[in-house]
């Protein structure tokens, strides 16, 4: 069968049937055998890390700490340090409240972190520790000493995705204070979960916008750092932790997210206790979605768009025109967390490729309903929430793809399929560079959009018999 004819018989047959849903019952449960997520406490972990001189501590087993820890450092090439309150057999039966206030102690004199952001594992949320009730125990007497921001994560109800945000929101709430005078300055920025490049990015677009931004969390320089002569315990950067208190103060939040939209978030817990409005936008990824963000911010901050960005928008329109001969017509497979689906989703719609399957680890059970706002015709796209790698790989292969667009993690898969993965957004283990990769503004689609050119231009140059030289 040619190629051509196996993607319209594939097509007509989708959508595809995932074999767990075909019946229920005990006999056809089938376990989780790849999860398209990773850990909640991880999430959290990550978002810890972009605030200024903050220590992560995981509540639970050794061995959570340090599988988050090489998973992290294996992606951003720096040193992650997390700490743990390293549970033994006592503490797993008769509960970690010695093993957590002992931990707390040592982290405080070893670090002297300006912040702790405390995020308990299934472990210690199994064994029903009462984590809040321990805390207040810890803070008597210590009244000067840095604040403990927990953050409930326990990975069987959510995903990296979720703990990030959670995370994020338990700093704001437990830090941020509510103006005592009207006046107010500044934006805040909730990014979500993208790349160090991609926040060193939008701090130039608001640095172009003359606007002060308080971006909550900051990895920009935390998790792509400098070259060090002497290791650093504590590395420079990060969200300082006066921005964060002085976040309820700010004119307006800005989130990334369409599924967040939907959900309780640090942006509308801000809102409703400071009165900060908060403007949910879609993460930037392509023309459409990068537009809202400037024309959000030309509107807050009284600004026209910066000519650079109107320039690099042109550049962008150039570039789709100049290569939509390659890339139009294509089928791709995208998988990640739900606001990074739904933005490449969006940015692939515009080039003309279709996301054939969008799947994710996460079960807001929005993703269906926040696709269809970016992408022309959703029956075209079979979304799959609570995903499986073991589901993509199935449905992939009946689906005639012609590209995979997502983590590290997808490899296994478009190599059995002998296709072209494109690495985006997180884990990327087996690459350099993936603190580096740009995603969002025009600057981010620019780069994307080269990448899954010459991705599929070079797939069809090596399928090839005759070996062109020109394509
Ligand atoms: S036990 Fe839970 S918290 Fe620990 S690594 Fe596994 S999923 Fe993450």
């Amino acid at each position: 069968m040619k190629r051509a004819d196996a993607k319209t018989t594939a097509a007509a047959a989708a959508p595809v049937t995932k074999g767990k849903e075909k019946k229920k019952g005990k006999e056809n449960y089938r376990p989780t055998r790849n999860a398209c997520k990773l850990c909640a406490p991880l999430g959290a972990a990550l978002a810890f890390k972009g605030f200024s001189k903050t220590i992560p501590f995981l509540h639970g087993s050794q061995g959570c700490a340090t599988y988050i820890r090489r998973y992290l450092i294996s992606h951003y090439r720096e040193p992650v340090d997390i700490a743990a309150s390293n549970f033994s057999e006592e503490a797993a039966i008769f509960g970690g409240q010695k093993s957590l206030l002992l931990g707390l102690e040592n982290v405080c004199r070893q670090y002297r972190p300006e912040m702790i952001g405390l995020a308990t594992t299934c472990l210690s949320e199994t064994i029903g520790d009462n984590v809040p009730m321990f805390l207040k125990e810890y803070r008597k007497g210590r009244e000067d000493g840095p604040p403990v921001v927990h953050v409930s994560t326990p990975s069987y109800r959510g995903t990296h995705a979720e703990g990030f945000h959670e995370a994020v929101r338990a700093v704001v709430e437990s830090l941020a204070t509510a103006p005592e005078t009207p006046s107010r300055e500044g934006i805040n920025l909730f990014p979500g979960m993208v790349s160090p490049a991609d926040i060193r990015h939008l701090k130039e677009i608001f640095k172009d916008f003359e606007t002060e931004v308080t971006i909550l969390p900051d990895i920009s320089e935390t998790l792509d750092g400098h070259l060090w002569s002497e290791y650093i315990r504590m590395p420079e950067g990060g969200t300082p932790i006066q921005k964060i208190r002085g976040s309820g103060r700010a004119r307006a939040s800005i989130e990334f997210g369409r599924v967040l939209s939907g959900q309780k978030s640090a942006g509308k817990s801000l809102e409703e206790r400071a009165r900060v409005q908060c403007f949910s936008l879609g993460l930037p990824i392509g023309v459409s979605e990068s537009d809202r963000l400037f024309q959000t911010l030309s509107e807050l901050t009284g600004h026209r768009v910066p000519e650079r960005y109107n320039a690099q928008r042109e550049r962008l329109l150039d570039a789709y025109v100049d290569g939509h001969k390659y890339v139009s017509g294509a089928r791709a497979i995208l998988y990640g967390e739900e606001d990074l689906v739904i933005g490449l989703a969006a940015f692939l719609s515009e080039i003309g490729i279709t996301p054939v399957l969008c799947a994710s680890g996460s079960k807001s059970g929005l993703l269906k309903e926040k696709l269809s706002q970016v992408t022309p015709d959703i029956s075209k796209i079979q979304v799959e929430e609570g995903a499986d790698f073991s589901d993509i790989e199935e449905i992939a292969a009946q689906s005639a793809p012609d590209i995979f667009i997502g983590s590290s993690k997808g490899y296994r898969i478009a190599r059995a399929l002998n296709l072209p993965l494109v690495r985006a957004g997180f884990p990327i283990h087996d690459r350099i560079g993936g603190p580096r990769i740009i995603h969002l503004g025009y600057q981010g689609a620019q780069a994307l959009f080269d990448r899954i050119a010459n991705a599929l231009i070079e797939k069809r140059q090596s399928d090839s018999k005759v070996g062109y030289g020109y394509m």
